[in-house]
């Protein structure tokens, strides 16, 4: 399984999943919980506030624009490819005045933009911004995101989409200011979808006080409160996807989150040097441009002339691989570029046999469709591994 969500499970999260239900009013998983907020505070760098759902990552996106937000507020949503779209459309459903800055699908946005965006809309409320998105592997630069919005003398709230890259690019919330996080268990979080997480600081809770799009089931004030376990779920808890992220996350703090960071590095950088070497007919390249712009968590690669979907099927039904399509490539470039385009995920659990064996699948697939492509990507990748 190499698709940027769900992504593979680690043995030891799956093993804890099995087990009986368990008691939501008292006992162990009440105590467990616990933990887990500090852990996942931990790793997102905050000191602050989370409040989880039992939802997907779009629960986690509405919950972050109903409590901060009002009807008619005017917010900039910075996008970057499939998902930053996505998210503006929920934004403009829940009846907020979107402005959109498209930085395109190939480089991260320029915060000199959202610096100017900002000056000529001193009125907007909220910097809705995706970290990396996921369609098209390109990671903004949220530190300097911030900078360009301080320096623009703006109040809006900072709200970064951290679903894909949570666990795999370099995050730190309350140091590069960020007022809201979004977070879903299914990526680098290696667990089952189903947990939704907001983390928030003290700017972000004082606009829920006067947010008029809340309701009860997203309300951080509810599951905030002290009022018991059953309300931190505003009902059931999701029992055993739980246990699941209390075991991803310890697994996280063993490993540090400074060397999960830089694991997920070196594994990308063995793909993108795979892929360059591929290249050298010409056809193939890396969807986001810039070398810092890439993410750790996932990558999107085009091909062109060639239909990536019978490298998928290939992969998936001969060798047992499977690949993420390509999703978001085809609006502005044809649509062609849809069928031109595979990603590979290497979010959460993956370590280099598991990435070289994910492109020693894609090559020989290559070998048998015959694709052109230089062979020898598989060994141009080790290289980097080696420098682990
Ligand atoms: C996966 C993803 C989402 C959507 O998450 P769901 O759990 O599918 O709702 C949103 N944003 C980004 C950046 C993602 O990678």
């Amino acid at each position: 399984m190499a698709i940027p969500g769900p992504s593979v499970l680690p043995a030891s999260v799956m093993r804890t999943m099995q087990r009986d239900s368990v008691n939501i009013y008292e006992g162990e998983i009440v105590g467990e919980t616990t933990l887990l907020v500090e852990r996942l505070k931990r790793i997102a760098g905050t000191t602050h506030y989370l409040c989880m759902y039992a939802s997907n990552g779009h629960g986690a996106w509405e919950a972050a624009i109903v409590n901060t937000l009002s009807a008619g507020d005017e917010v900039l949503c910075i996008v970057n490819g499939r998902f930053g779209h996505a998210w503006s459309e929920l934004a403009s459903g829940l009846g907020l005045k979107i402005n959109i800055i498209d930085g395109g699908k190939r480089r991260a946005i320029n915060p000199q933009v959202v610096g100017d965006a900002l000056r000529r809309t001193p009125t907007t409320k909220a910097v809705l911004l995706t970290h990396t998105d996921t369609s098209t592997s390109v990671v903004n630069d949220v530190a300097k995101v911030r900078a360009a919005m301080n320096a623009s003398g703006s109040e809006a709230l900072l709200i970064v989409d951290c679903i894909a890259s949570f666990g795999c690019d370099r995050f730190m919330m309350d140091k590069w200011g960020v007022d809201v996080m979004i977070a879903a268990s299914q990526k680098g979080l290696m667990t089952p979808p189903g947990i939704g997480i907001t983390f928030f600081n003290d700017k972000a809770r004082k606009a829920r006080r006067n947010a008029k799009l809340v309701t009860p089931y997203w309300d951080w004030n509810i599951r905030d409160s002290s009022a018991g376990y059953y309300q931190m779920f505003f009902g059931t808890a999701p029992t055993h996807t739980l246990y699941a992220l209390f075991e991803a996350t310890r697994l996280i703090e063993r490993e540090g989150i400074e060397n999960v960071w830089e694991r997920h590095r070196l594994i990308a950088q063995s793909v993108h040097k795979a892929v360059e070497h591929w290249s050298q007919g010409g056809t193939w390249s890396l969807n986001a441009e810039i070398p810092c712009e890439r993410s750790a968590a996932v990558t999107t690669i085009l091909c062109s002339g060639s239909d990536m979907r019978q490298l998928r099927n290939m992969c998936e039904k001969e060798l047992g691989l499977t690949l993420g399509i390509g999703i978001g490539m085809g609006a502005t470039t044809g649509p062609s570029m849809e069928e031109s385009a595979f990603r590979i995920g290497h979010m959460g659990h993956v370590n280099p046999p598991m990435i070289l064996g994910t492109l020693g699948a894609v090559e020989t697939s290559l070998h048998r469709l015959g694709i052109p492509f230089k062979s020898g990507g598989v060994a141009a990748a080790a290289e980097v591994l080696a420098r682990f």
